[in-house]
């Protein structure tokens, strides 16, 4: 993993024509059909993954705001404020992270990241975290600070908006597999699919173990015309839970140069693993890599 440095001169954000390149063959896979996937963690050395994607989005509501910076929420390993801060650092534009956790405990190597990019912590107990969601509260942080609000993990309409431009890539596909959290990435792969009218199956690993609100709620956004299904076996019963299974997976991967992430992506791979097993696959399959590398430094890997 690469140490924190500078992030570069800038971000000009996605561009479309460069996607396809980095799509390339799964290595090693038993498979009758053909699988690709998608590395969006080569998208940027640090805005990297579906957060570039969803970040992305937030760009025009925030410079049309007015705000003088972004603020977002977080855990102490987060894919999203460690893009966030990055994101940050690269456009100027001051950044501040509701951390859960305690300023007195050493920081993780992806908090260490987003202060050494500048990134303002603020760190809030389990209580005060929970607090998250709610507008008044966000109204308050907004106005502390002169600062755009950003939902955790780049949620909601805004974070949608980009992952249409991922729809294209499934046209010569017949199905896509993406891991799935809050669902934001899915939403917004699925309306750009309807939209452009592309027929590919989607197919979401759920990363989250329990299926709360948040979670209905984005399934019942799904555009009614799209197949999809979410698989609920692969997240090993608690969000970030490794086995000796997945490190296992994780482990031939890497020697296959194709690294995974343990909260996510290896759970993708894990549940793909699983069906062609029980379902011999003769289709063309697009795997989405979603980033989160960095989180791998939470691990011993
Ligand atoms: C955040 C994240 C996801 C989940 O994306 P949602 O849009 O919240 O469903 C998937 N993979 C990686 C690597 C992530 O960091």
């Amino acid at each position: 993993m690469p140490a924190a440095d500078d992030t570069g001169a800038g971000w000009s954000g996605i561009d479309p024509a460069e996607l396809a390149a980095l799509i390339e063959p799964v290595p090693g896979l038993p498979s009758r059909g053909h699988v690709d996937i998608l590395r969006l963690d080569r998208l940027h050395p640090h805005i990297s993954g579906n957060k570039a994607f969803k970040l992305a989005g937030f760009l025009p509501r925030f410079r049309a705001s007015g705000r003088r910076a972004l603020l977002s929420f977080g855990g102490p390993y987060s894919n999203h404020l460690h893009a966030l801060a990055a994101l940050g650092q690269a456009l100027n534009i001051p950044v501040i992270a509701l951390v859960r956790g305690y300023a007195h405990l050493p920081l993780t190597a992806t908090l260490q990241d987003c202060q050494s990019w500048g990134t303002e912590l603020v760190f809030a107990d389990k209580k005060t975290y929970a607090q998250r969601y709610d507008p008044q509260w966000q109204q308050e942080l907004a106005q502390h600070y002169d600062a755009f609000v950003i939902p955790e993990g780049g949620a909601g309409d805004a974070g949608e908006q980009e992952c249409r431009q991922l729809a294209p890539l499934c046209a010569d596909y017949d199905q896509v597999w993406l891991a799935v959290g809050s669902g934001t990435t899915a939403l917004g792969l699925a309306k750009g699919l309807q939209e452009q009218r592309i027929d590919c199956e989607l197919v979401g690993v759920n990363a989250v173990a329990d299926q709360g609100e948040r979670q209905r709620a984005w399934q019942q956004a799904m555009p009614a015309d799209i197949r999809w299904r979410l698989l609920d076996d692969a997240h090993l019963g608690a969000f970030g839970r490794t086995s000796p299974e997945l490190l296992a997976l994780i482990e031939r991967y890497d020697h296959q140069h194709l690294p995974l992430d343990p909260v996510y992506t290896a759970k993708l791979l894990l549940a793909f693993e699983r069906e062609l097993v029980t379902e011999p696959l003769n289709a063309r399959v697009l795997l989405i890599h979603s980033g989160g590398l960095q989180g791998r430094r939470g691990y011993s890997l």
